[in-house]
């Protein structure tokens, strides 16, 4: 059985065979610079204790300091925390973004907090990993159950502990404390970048139908975009059911649906009917988005996929083998370390704007992650041409080139 982090560190090893590379880099890149575990132990609104297992990984900083979201989620665990950060470095690569890699989890379902424990957790979480983040060194940002609310009272701890404000210590703020205008749906609005930059090569008409597994903040800002652009949104889950139109929401009322609280509101609502979880993967639709979390798409279902095109909003949504399959059945992925990272991409603007006490507009912003996104969205798809791999191989390609050009010009005496 592979856990998360073999099937990550599998993928840059794939990678490293179509580059000419000192071994020594990749040797490297097996293990995580600096492995974090702490426990944090919160007093509860009744007045009980509970101690939560924490973890923050950083991965690699050749590129930079490591940058990556914290996770609070009931089945956050070091393998996947350690995965995700390796993802994480990759993704900066990618997008040549002057950050290396990290990530950090809370295990804990944070639907079972009250506000107040929330900020309690949050607070503790900082106190514990004061030491290993920092504006140079490891900066935060939201990810699976953390949001901008989080990140406000984790910004405020660290500024009460070094003693000054620090707003550069982490992204994703609200707009009122530092956070960046456009920052709450570059997730999806990254994606949505790539996917109208290449539609012609990728055969997309106006239309198309599409298929979105997971609404959080990253599949609910992808429909809204989407359909603005005229595409029809067929199928869409959470965690607590799935619905279906065949012929299309209407996202208002979708977004409506989501707002009281879940999806399956939805059904009973004309042409929407409510289908199995499962069953969301094998609607028929032109384009699949997975935005729930990783090992959602594994060799048991992918065949049943009938869309070409799957966009990974989540991290590590679609197993390798799966990826084998999907490769055979010519659908083509747009890998999660390219797809999704309209959300650090952004986080590194708002960690620019906090450290120049600057404040861009929604259009600069907007303006700047497109280039971006296009930008790193050719160089993806020329490597994967010219070489004959997959755009997922080739985003591995691209990202290990960055980072071991980075590690040949520290020197030999960093191994
Ligand atoms: N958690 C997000 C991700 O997985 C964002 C990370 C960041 O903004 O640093 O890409």
């Amino acid at each position: 059985m592979f856990t998360l982090f073999d099937n990550t560190l599998k993928r840059l090893i794939e990678a490293a065979e179509h580059l000419d590379l000192d071994p020594g880099f990749l040797e490297k890149l097996k293990n995580a610079l600096e492995m974090t575990q702490a426990r944090l132990p919160i007093r509860m609104d009744d007045g009980s204790t509970k101690s939560f297992l924490a973890f923050r990984c950083r991965y690699d900083d050749s590129l930079g300091p490591t940058k990556g979201g914290i996770r609070f989620h009931q089945q956050v665990n070091g393998d996947e925390v350690m995965a995700l950060a390796l993802m994480m470095t990759s993704k900066c690569a990618v997008m040549d973004l002057p950050f290396g890699g990290a990530k950090g989890g809370v295990k804990v379902d944070p639907h079972s907090l009250s506000n107040m424990e929330h900020e309690s957790l949050s607070r503790a979480y900082v106190r514990a990993f004061a030491h290993v983040i920092g504006p140079d060194r490891d900066i935060p940002a939201p990810d699976v159950g953390t949001n901008e609310k989080t990140m406000a009272w984790m910004m405020d701890e660290y500024s009460t502990i070094v003693g000054k404000r620090t707003p550069a210590v982490i992204t994703g703020k609200p707009v009122a404390l530092g956070g960046s205008l456009g920052r709450d749906d570059a997730t999806a609005r990254g994606a949505y970048n790539i996917i109208q930059h290449k539609a012609r090569t990728l055969g997309l008409k106006r239309g198309a139908r599409v298929a979105i597994q997971g609404f959080g903040n990253a599949g609910m800002h992808m429909a809204q975009l989407v359909a603005a652009d005229g595409y029809k949104i067929v199928a869409v889950s959470d965690s607590k059911g799935a619905v279906h139109a065949p012929a299309g929401f209407d996202i208002g009322e979708l977004l409506a649906a989501k707002r009281c609280g879940r999806v399956i509101n939805m059904a009973g609502s004309a042409g929407v009917s409510e289908i199995p979880g499962d069953e969301l993967l094998a609607v028929d639709c032109e384009v699949l988005v997975l935005a729930a979390l990783e090992n959602m798409v594994h060799k048991g279902n992918a065949e049943s996929i009938t869309a070409r095109l799957i966009v990974e909003l989540a991290n590590g949504p679609v197993t390798p083998e799966a990826d084998e399959v999907l490769k055979a059945m010519n659908v083509v992925i747009l890998p999660d370390i390219l797809a999704n990272a309209g959300g650090v991409t952004v986080s590194y603007f708002e960690w620019v704007q906090n450290r120049e006490g600057d404040r861009w507009t929604l259009d600069q912003v907007h303006a700047r992650l497109k280039t971006a996104m296009e930008r790193e969205a050719d160089a993806v798809w020329t490597y994967a041409r010219e070489k004959n791999i997959t755009l997922r191989t080739a985003a591995y390609v691209l990202a290990l080139s960055r980072i071991a050009a980075a590690m040949e010009a520290l020197g030999t005496d960093k191994f």
